[in-house]
């Protein structure tokens, strides 16, 4: 039996607004550098432990190398549904960590050095392709899930809801999604434009964001690598009707980004109708992600049925979290436990995460929240 695989949440600290700093309002977490961070302010004063912490003063690079996104390419080409979460409040710099800032305009799109976790994981996986001699077949699927509704970002025209549906051997699946073959960066990254924000993906302007997204987007690259031989046999063509001897089968494997909509509080963010019933939907999705988590972070013996189908959200990252078909390890307190889920064959999976939070005094409480639901999603992890 192979040792589980763990990939703890990294946090992300914000730098300070200028509107924050314009009105004198002080930092209260801080990072002590060797991955913990210390949020002090009146009434608090706690110490988090997490894998990683990126300060505000971290390059987008750094927190592409320092999260562990690398070896996460490489599960996904070994064959592993691998996701990545960035939560935190609105305007925590979720969307800004995947996929760097918003372009300009299509003249004037975000210097290389900015770019997020997205494109980069897009390069790493291009080139391990290019250096396996291109034996792996990508594709890219884009939804998101706004007010209750999958949709496709892919799909032209006006946006509309796409079927969630349950079978025993997919587990849960979206009926029509769109899925596209790309071979270059620039196919990727079209594609990503295409479905991001502003341009389709659902976005409201609000006290703390100007472009706060008001769904949960998921972006899954899949990645097929072709039957190959081990060295010293002949070479396999994906036509060759059956393995022969010293081939390895094909892997199917995953990479799934989720950019969730922000937790917000509707009396800090200012809004109302629309936007709170928009608001009123996040919260309680990310509700029952949360409390998803915290039953998967139980010890086996004592864990009870997940509840994935009280909302779009966890239904779609059943998978991810554990649900169905895959063996989940979780840490109690007293060593690894396993757990399996009812469909048997499909891959395992490995899920880090990305926690963002403000440093400022004005956002303690929810980023007091986002520090606890990473310390709690900590304990779920995987076995590859
Ligand atoms: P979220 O997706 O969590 O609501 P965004 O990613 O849209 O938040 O970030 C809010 C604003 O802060 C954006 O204007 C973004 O460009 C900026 N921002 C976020 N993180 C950083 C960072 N690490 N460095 C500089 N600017 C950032
Ligand atoms: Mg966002």
């Amino acid at each position: 039996q192979q040792p589980p695989h763990c990939v703890p949440p990294a946090i992300r600290v914000l730098p300070l607004t200028c509107t924050d700093t314009r009105r004198g309002v002080r930092p209260v977490v801080h990072s002590l550098g060797d991955g913990t961070v210390h949020v002090s302010a009146a009434r608090h004063d706690a110490t988090f432990g997490f894998s990683a912490v990126f300060d505000a003063g971290s390059s987008q690079e750094a927190v592409f190398e320092g999260s562990g996104m690398r070896q996460l390419v490489e599960l996904a080409i070994e064959g592993f549904s691998c996701t990545v979460f960035a939560f935190g409040q609105t305007g925590s710099g979720k969307t800004y960590t995947l996929m760097g800032p918003l372009a300009q305009s299509e003249k004037q799109p975000a210097a290389p050095g900015l770019l997020g976790l997205m494109q980069r994981s897009f390069s790493c996986l291009l080139e391990q392709s290019r250096s396996r001699g291109s034996d792996l077949a990508l594709s890219a699927s884009y939804l998101e899930i706004y007010n209750e509704q999958v949709r496709d970002l892919l799909s032209p025209g006006p946006p509309y809801a796409l079927p969630l549906r349950w079978s025993k051997t997919r587990g849960f699946y979206v009926e029509n999604q769109l899925n596209v073959d790309f071979e270059s960066l620039e196919t990727i990254t079209e594609l990503l434009l295409q479905g991001a924000e502003p341009r389709r993906r659902r976005t409201s302007a609000h006290a703390l964001n100007r472009h706060s997204s008001r769904s949960h987007a998921l972006l899954t690259i899949h990645v097929r690598s072709r039957a190959v031989s081990t060295p010293g046999s002949l070479i396999i063509t994906p036509r060759c009707g059956f393995p022969q001897a010293g081939a390895r089968p094909g892997k199917q494997g995953s990479l799934c980004f989720v950019d969730l909509a922000g937790s917000e509080r509707v009396k800090e963010t200012g809004s109302s109708g629309e936007l709170s019933v928009e608001a009123n939907n996040i919260n309680r999705s990310l509700l029952a992600l949360g409390h998803c988590i915290s039953l998967l972070a139980k010890p086996r013996g004592k864990r009870t049925h997940i509840p994935y189908r009280d909302s779009k959200l966890t239904r779609l990252l059943a998978r991810s979290l554990g649900g169905s078909g895959i063996t989940l390890m979780v840490r109690g307190e007293d060593g690894w436990e396993g757990g399996d889920g009812g469909v048997t064959g499909s891959s395992p999976v490995a899920l880090p995460q990305v926690a963002c939070v403000s440093p400022s005094s004005r956002c303690l409480s929810e980023t007091l929240s986002t520090l606890h639901y990473a310390s709690r999603a900590r304990r779920v992890t995987t076995k590859p």
